[in-house]
């Protein structure tokens, strides 16, 4: 490449990568210990409705700020309230922070060593979905803006959530508690922004979709009652396990044949089916448990409503009865069509226009959802992979990995989006 040329690169480059000029310096300062403090995080993970350190760093962090600071929200969340010195709307900005039920395998100077208990089993605690880092990016985010006080025209709220993988069996927690609890009221929230690191997404790169982004999560029981008889005598009964086989079938159809695929995906899965004792006895009951994936409001509504008709109706029709429980796990991840087109240019501005892509939806759920139920959100992916790597380590997995460089392209995004959404 000759030099004229490559220099001509170089000036469209940093023109495209454009940020506000007033805030290089704070970011200049801020990169550093945002990886500081991601390390210290990853270090000492803690569990969902556990993360008492993690929460305990946060707040003093925020003290040191300035910020007005609530502790213990939904159980060890942290709050904190950024007013600009002009009125304004009120951005939220979420970072969740708990770690999950993994032994680390990573060769790091900041592995984690640490273990606990989870349902009365000894675990290892990894940071394996990148949590650690969403919390030091947003408590990087926390410290920029409380610098430039003067340049935010309303109130930024910073939301530490714990407890995003669910909380333990028989406990609240999450984003839905934090809801329950008022997270999004006094001041009220006009408008929402989160991230994911992906560890399979260069660094640099940002990807989002707008409109259902992530699925809802459903779980289902189906009980099926029949009439217990000798295995030789199938006419002296009513089988369970066959009424079971034809209600698997016919909820696949509901998919197949009912659902608008073009629209958005959807998926029914049976995930475990009991029933029986031996050979030659045809069972008196069957359970199956399942879960339920939807990315469109309209689709889970009406996929819901036909396996309430579907399950009894089938095993009726074989001379049996069922029933069916549906329960949410998490709503839809659903990107607020309008404030992504508002906050596309911003994205783009920061990132480099080639560099912020969508992607496809995904089946796997979030509760950030639970935010965006209540107030217009917008939740996006950050590269967190090496550049020029191929491999990468999915996430839940003991070898997950985030290379650190990708963290200050999420302060400067969250940073500037909030910016812009207060000042548009
Ligand atoms: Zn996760
Ligand atoms: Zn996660």
């Amino acid at each position: 490449m000759n030099k004229c040329y490559s220099l001509v690169l170089l000036l469209i480059g940093s023109l495209a990568f454009a940020q506000n000029p007033n805030l290089n310096k704070d970011y200049r300062a801020i990169e550093n210990k945002v990886i500081e403090w991601r390390r210290e995080i990853h270090q000492n993970p803690e569990l969902s409705n556990r993360e008492f350190k993690t929460a305990e760093k946060i707040a003093k962090h925020l003290k040191s700020l300035g910020l007005e600071v609530q502790t213990g929200v939904a159980h060890t969340g942290v709050v904190g309230i950024l007013k600009g010195e002009q009125d304004g709307k009120v951005i939220a900005l979420r970072a969740d922070i708990d770690a999950l039920p993994v032994y680390e395998r990573n060769d790091l100077p900041y592995k984690s060593n640490v273990t606990s208990e989870f349902l009365g089993e000894k675990v290892g605690v990894m940071h394996a979905c990148g949590h650690d880092t969403h919390t030091a990016i947003l408590m990087g985010v926390a410290e920029v803006l409380s610098k430039n006080k003067d340049k935010i025209k309303g109130t930024v709220k910073f939301i530490f959530q714990p407890a995003e993988e669910g909380p333990p069996p028989g406990e609240e927690g999450g984003a839905l508690l934090m809801v329950k609890e008022g997270v999004l009221k006094n001041p009220d929230v006009d408008a929402i922004f989160g991230l994911h690191i992906n560890s399979n997404t260069p660094v640099g790169i940002i990807r989002y979709k707008s409109g259902g982004t992530m699925a809802a999560a459903q779980s289902f029981t189906i009980n099926v009652k029949g009439k217990q008889s000798h295995g030789s005598q199938p006419w002296s009964g009513v089988d369970p396990i066959l009424i079971s086989a034809k209600i698997i079938d016919g909820l696949q159809t509901i998919i197949s044949r009912e659902t608008d695929l073009t629209n958005e995906a959807a998926v029914i899965t049976v995930g475990k089916i009991k029933s029986g004792v031996r050979f030659n006895i045809i069972p008196e009951s069957a359970e199956m448990i399942g879960t339920i994936r939807t990315l469109d409001y309209d689709m889970k509504d009406h996929i819901n409503k036909r396996m309430m008709e579907m399950v009894p109706a089938i095993a009726k029709a074989f001379g049996g009865d069922a029933t069916i429980e549906i329960k949410d796990a998490t709503d839809i991840t659903y990107n607020d069509p309008a404030l992504v087109e508002q906050m596309l240019p911003t994205m783009q501005r920061i990132a480099g226009a080639s560099n912020v892509q969508t992607q496809k939806a995904v089946t796997g759920a979030e509760d950030f959802s639970y935010f965006q139920r209540e107030v217009p959100g917008f939740f996006f992916f950050l590269g967190g992979m090496t550049p020029g790597t191929t491999e990468s380590f999915p996430h839940h997995t003991p070898d997950f990995l985030i290379d650190d460089s990708g963290l200050l392209l999420g302060v400067k995004t969250l940073t500037e989006m909030s910016l812009d959404y207060l000042n548009q």
